[in-house]
């Protein structure tokens, strides 16, 4: 009996084992991040060479020259052959994190339900595209000045939805991009945070009433979705290309396509796609952007990203100057001191190419180089460039991080409109 007993339990125990191992979710269980400083031109290549032969280690930017630092993510299975290569090449670095999963496993209890309430929605957890929408839908249903826009269906043929706020015809209109990167989940909640105060609170009635807003929280649904249901990490589209899958959409721009900071290469993270625009997301915002340029007089385009705490404007494809570099520099200094007002964070103004990375084929340089949209940025919220975290912004940062992107913004539109961009 008493055996008959154990067994029981031996086959619950495996069955119970078995259910966890076939759970088709990516895991990152001791999986290390690095912060490494390429200090010679030994270092770039070494570090070149590892990227382009290594899936065990994931580049988060590309090795491009020496006194760069850049975050890379190793594999388990690699760490001691990784390590061999810090030491042989003498390498100096920095362990940001021991085991990733443990970011993401404490960051999931912050991640409500898919069928959570929408009325609970709020800035201290993470939410589902289903409820960011539903929340959007119920807003526009009880204000008569909001309503729901839609750019059509993603690749996956989720529809790509969002908000304009608009209380007066003539108003320039604020346009702002969030989530076109998958794994940069603050991003949506920092674009839901705008609509709310906008719609709700008093203290902003100047800007509800003298702009209108159109606001499209998650413009890349299939691969946001991803994040929750099957790889924290995800970062493209979700097209499928033999045997990889994904555009990176910030990289698929018919503007300066394919030129730098990409790759031609479907298997890769800035995988630019087949050509500028093949993507139907793109096609998608293209239309719209273009479709309401003219009729709603979009003079502001902002792209909300993570991380490393930068308001970058053009050109990402080239050191040249775009044509009112010094007001760009200005009014991202500007919203730069905000945040610092707000709350003590700092964040770095500049063109994307001299403060992050050089890259072509982003949403901002076609805004600004082709529809001539001249205020234009792209945030890169929490954390800083040396963040352990990642993408994984711990959800009690949620609140915060939304108070100074919207702040910032705030400053970019009041100076914006005093240097007179909105005549
Ligand atoms: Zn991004």
């Amino acid at each position: 009996m008493e055996k008959r007993i154990f067994l029981l339990f031996s086959v619950i125990l495996a069955m119970t084992t078995a259910a966890t191992s076939t759970e088709n979710i990516a895991r990152y269980d001791h999986y290390r991040v690095y912060f490494v400083e390429l200090a010679t031109e030994e270092h770039v290549k070494v570090f070149q060479k590892l990227e382009e032969i290594s899936d065990s280690c994931t580049f988060y930017g590309h090795a491009r020259q020496p006194g760069q630092k850049l975050h890379v993510m190793v594999a388990a299975a690699r760490l001691a052959d990784f390590d061999d290569l810090l030491v042989t090449y003498k390498v100096n670095y920095e362990i940001l994190t021991n085991n990733f999963q443990e970011k993401i496993d404490l960051q999931s209890k912050d991640v409500m339900p898919k069928d959570v309430d929408p009325s609970t929605f709020n800035w201290d957890k993470y939410f589902h595209l289903e409820t960011i929408n539903s929340w959007m839908e119920n807003l526009a249903k009880s204000h008569k000045e909001l309503t729901s826009v839609d750019m059509g269906p993603s690749y996956q043929g989720i529809p790509i939805k969002g908000v304009k706020l608009a209380r007066n015809a003539s108003n320039p209109t604020i346009f702002i991009e969030s989530g076109i990167h998958a794994r940069e989940w603050i991003a949506p909640s920092a674009a839901t945070f705008i609509i709310n105060e906008l719609l709700n609170n008093e203290k902003w009635k100047t800007f509800a009433e003298n702009y209108n807003w159109i606001v499209f929280p998650v413009v890349n649904p299939d691969g946001y979705k991803y994040t929750f249901e099957s790889d924290r990490m995800w970062r493209k589209n979700r097209n499928l290309f033999g045997i990889s899958r994904g555009v990176d959409l910030n990289r698929n721009y018919p503007y300066h396509w394919n030129e730098i900071g990409c790759s031609d290469d479907p298997s890769r993270y800035d995988f630019c796609g087949t050509s500028g625009g093949s993507e139907v997301e793109t096609q998608r915002l293209m239309k719209f952007v273009q479709d309401h340029k003219e009729s709603d007089n979009i003079r502001t385009y902002i792209a909300l990203h993570s991380f490393s705490q930068l308001i970058m404007f053009p050109y990402g494809f080239t050191a040249e100057k775009a044509d009112n570099y010094d007001d760009l520099k200005e009014i991202g200094e500007k919203a730069a001191a905000t945040i610092k007002r707000i709350s003590g964070q700092t964040y770095k103004s500049g063109s994307l190419y001299e403060t992050i990375y050089p890259s072509s084929g982003g949403s901002k340089d076609w805004a600004h180089g082709v529809l001539n949209i001249p205020i234009t940025y792209t945030f890169e919220l929490r954390g800083p460039a040396n963040s352990p975290d990642l993408f994984i912004l711990p959800a009690d940062q949620i609140k915060e991080t939304c108070e100074e992107a919207f702040g910032a913004i705030l400053t970019i539109v009041e100076e914006a409109d005093k240097k007179g961009y909105y005549k």
